[in-house]
């Protein structure tokens, strides 16, 4: 076959694994294995000093877990990744990467309620501020924060936001930081790269939760981070880290080792060695059948999600829709120009009642799975205030638009008729309709 770059449906089947190294298996294998032996002392030596490329222990490396970083690497059309237990995982060590030696994170208020979390009760007492800030929705603003804020190491920001589905310019909001020096991260866990791939928009970093939609059958907890290869706004005098000579690298520092991956490197050779929050591998492999199915999953996810939101706006239980694909969203012409693909499958509504009868609804659902997860074939409701982002103090919910009446869905893959009629149900049984 002419050699031409393969489509995205393609590798989401193939990419980063070739049954010819594996005895011809059509299905990944799972590497149950904690370690791997050293062919003689010259092979120990020349892995330990990174001379040879290889497996030594599971929690920095095994080859089910690699071919699950590298299929979503190929995806997400990143140059490096690595796969790690958790989107936390993933979340914190990308930060503790960059801001190592302290400094600020410029953050969107618009995020996971656990990221919310780790700002409030992690990072500061490591030397690490965290200012949540909704300048990242507006370029102009983003400038002046960032030109008055001192030794900012990383703009982060969600992708679609969690639980509001607010979308933001990433190619407005990367050049502006750019600009100033400073990376982008992106949690693009609701979008996936299937509705958008952050990379093509400016993104520096881009980290996952794969326990939600990448993968999407509810059943492990995962996690990513990728880069786009692009080393330069890591200078020696904003990151030395990256520069400072390592006694186990006999010497050398991680940039003199990988050149074009000391991002990545030194996330896995410190924060997966040393706090060590390994993805097994018979979760990567659970990872990987996940990720063949994610066109559908994530196209159908996406057309439910309309519905219920076209069903929910109409409601008179209803007080008001969130969902980037309406168009009475603010972020309608955005979404139209960026999720050419669909508007994902997490959409929130104000239920238009007491406490009382938000209970009632929830507690006599049938269809829909009452718990925090997202991104599963299966359709999920929260209520988000009191549980997923219940971490928040009030001045964070309201920053983060979160009010107290809000209620989370997560589409999965039934019938649309069915889960219209189970909202209606609810609905009518807590006396709203
Ligand atoms: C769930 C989630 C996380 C955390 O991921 P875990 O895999 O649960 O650790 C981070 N970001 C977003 C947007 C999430 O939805």
């Amino acid at each position: 076959m002419a050699k031409k770059e393969l489509g995205f449906d393609t590798r989401r089947i193939s990419a980063g694994y070739d049954p010819a190294g594996n005895k011809l298996s059509v299905s990944p294998p799972i590497y149950h294995t904690t370690a791997y032996d050293f062919r003689d002392t010259e092979h120990a030596e020349n892995l330990f000093t990174y001379k040879e490329e290889g497996y030594l222990y599971t929690r920095v490396g095994n080859p089910t877990v690699s071919y699950f970083s590298e299929r979503v690497k190929s995806l997400d059309g990143a140059a490096n990744a690595v796969a790690v237990g958790s989107g936390m995982a993933a979340i914190t060590y990308t930060l503790l990467n960059l801001a190592t030696h302290g400094g600020t994170i410029l953050a969107s208020p618009f995020i996971y309620g656990g990221t919310i979390d780790s700002f409030d009760r992690l990072f500061p007492d490591l030397g690490i501020q965290i200012k949540l800030s909704r300048a990242v929705l507006d370029p102009a603003e983003l400038d002046k924060e960032l030109s008055q804020t001192p030794d900012v190491k990383a703009v982060y920001v969600e992708s679609i936001t969690n639980p509001n589905a607010y979308l933001l310019n990433l190619d407005e909001l990367t050049a502006v930081a750019h600009k100033h020096g400073v990376p982008v991260v992106v949690d693009n866990t609701l979008a996936t790269p299937y509705l958008y791939r952050p990379f093509e928009h400016g993104a520096d970093i881009v980290v996952y939760s794969a326990t939600k939609g990448l993968t999407g059958h509810g059943n492990i907890i995962a996690g990513l981070i990728l880069d786009n290869g692009n080393m330069s706004l890591y200078t020696k005098e904003k990151y030395p880290q990256f520069f400072e000579p390592i006694e186990m690298l006999k010497g050398k520092s991680v940039s003199d080792i990988f050149p074009n991956n000391f991002f990545i490197f030194r996330a896995t050779l410190v924060y997966l060695n040393l706090l060590g929050a390994a993805l097994s591998p018979h979760d990567a492999y659970l990872g990987i059948l996940g990720v063949e199915t994610l066109s559908e999953r994530l196209a159908k996810q996406s057309a439910n999600a309309l519905a219920l939101a076209k069903y929910l706006e109409a409601s008179p239980a209803v007080e008001w829709v969130r969902y980037p694909k309406l168009p009475s969203s603010p972020f309608y012409e955005l979404a139209e120009k960026q999720l050419p693909k669909g508007g994902g499958g997490i959409l929130s509504f104000g239920i238009r009642g007491t406490k009382e009868q938000e209970a009632k609804f929830l507690n006599n659902l049938e269809i829909f799975h009452y718990h925090v997860n997202l991104g599963d074939v299966r359709s999920l409701i929260v209520n988000s205030p009191d549980t997923t982002h219940s971490e928040l103090n009030e001045e964070e919910k309201q920053l983060a638009d979160i009010p107290a009446n809000l209620i989370r869905i997560s589409a999965g893959l039934e019938d649309a008729e069915d889960l219209i009629a189970d909202l209606e149900n609810g609905f009518k049984i807590a006396g709203l309709l």
